[in-house]
């Protein structure tokens, strides 16, 4: 299967191959048709899997197709929990949609508005946001829906989790009643499927890797350690496992910016990203990761929604994360589009409960290294 298969037309395909991509994944195999014959879809994929382009790619080529009339209305919303997913699908956009001359623009709460207000003023096609600028600036008067044709949800299960309801009812409310809508959840729990439900009309439904499985490609392992040796053993297996570059993740944002500061005096060049960073602080510790000046990115799990980093081989869980599904999401950063990845976890005396209901949802037992300094 290629893309072209998938009737993309040449100017997209040929974005693609500029990317690298050579075969759809399988959320795109099974939507983009669907998507191009204008139907709903209810799509069951966490980040990861392709989705972005799953919904990106046949959008620019409908609007592309209809010869871009009204000029400089939005007739594409995409709404993103958080700003690093929306600028991630923004630069999505930027690079698949680059033979066309469709406009895009990007706007989300954090930093000021005026140059987002500027872009919007100069007319654009696709506008990708976070629900609350997005209403913030459509009460102003900057942001008109009325001519909303294509409406896709993202994360909508982060959405609620987030407590984005109220805001995403307030948003529905603005779009036009024919629309082409495109809703994508990792999960499709019961409050899900009601908004899905409200949303969407005779729904194509496309599932890939659910939840508990996301983490097959993933290698993990853990180790048991105790609470006041962690550092060390991060130190340690950063320098003695050839780990180039490495996520890892912390439960709080004060303990993001503890280990950043014990890697910095050992040498190893790391910066933290979580809530409390300004949006300027956040994009330029993820574009130094991304462009690898920065070995080691601490997150706590809110600010890494989304993170997408190409060949990111590493995860570590620095600590247990609570809720098991954020084990799953937190893997997922790596292993990403078929490509494999090693997922390191510190598990402490009172973290034993979280690693044994993470076992249960992954219906495996993470191995555990046995012989390390700090055992
Ligand atoms: P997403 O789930 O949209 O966040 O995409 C996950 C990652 O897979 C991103 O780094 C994409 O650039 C990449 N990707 C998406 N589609 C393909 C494809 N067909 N082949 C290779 N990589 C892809």
């Amino acid at each position: 299967m290629t893309f072209s298969d998938l009737n993309l037309i040449g100017t997209l395909t040929e974005a693609l191959t500029k990317k690298g991509y050579t075969t759809p994944t399988p959320i795109q195999e099974q939507s983009i048709p669907h998507i191009l014959e204008g139907k709903d879809i209810f799509g069951c994929a966490q980040t990861g899997t392709g989705k972005t382009a799953a919904f990106a790619l046949p959008i620019l080529q409908l609007i592309h197709a209809k010869g871009n009339t009204p000029k400089g209305v939005i007739k594409a919303l995409i709404l993103a929990p958080t700003r690093e997913l929306a600028l991630q699908i923004s630069e999505n956009f930027h690079a698949y949609g680059k033979g066309t001359n469709i406009r895009h623009a990007v706007v989300f709460g954090g930093v000021s508005q005026f140059a987002q207000v500027n872009t919007l003023k100069q007319g654009v096609d696709v506008l990708v946001a976070t629900p609350g600028r997005l209403l913030d600036l459509m009460n102003q008067g900057y942001i008109k829906l009325n001519n909303i044709e294509y409406f896709v949800l993202d994360e909508a299960d982060r959405m609620l989790d987030m407590g984005f309801i109220n805001d995403i009812k307030k948003i529905i409310a603005k779009l036009p009643a024919k629309k082409q809508t495109l809703f994508f959840s990792a999960t499709a729990a019961p409050e899900i499927m009601k908004l899905a439900n409200t949303l969407l009309q005779n729904p194509v439904k496309v599932t890939v890797t659910p939840v508990s499985t996301a983490a097959e490609l993933v290698k993990q392992s853990v180790y048991y350690v105790n609470k006041a040796d962690k550092r060390d053993l991060l130190r340690h297996v950063l320098n003695n496992n050839n780990i180039e570059h490495a996520l890892v993740f912390t439960r709080t944002k004060r303990g993001a910016d503890k280990v950043v500061k014990e890697l910095i005096k050992s040498g190893i060049k790391a910066e933290a990203i979580h809530g409390n960073k300004s949006q300027g602080a956040r994009e330029r510790a993820l574009k130094g990761f991304k462009n690898r000046t920065i070995r080691v990115l601490v997150a706590t799990d809110i600010a890494s929604r989304g993170i997408d980093v190409d060949k990111l081989s590493h995860v570590i869980n620095f600590e247990m994360p609570e809720q098991a599904e954020t084990y799953v999401h937190r893997i997922g950063r790596t292993g990403r589009a078929g490509e494999s990845g090693v997922a390191l976890s510190f598990c402490d005396r009172d973290e034993m409960d979280y690693l044994k209901d993470i076992n249960k949802l992954i219906k495996k037992t993470i191995e555990v290294v046995k012989v390390h300094p700090f055992a």
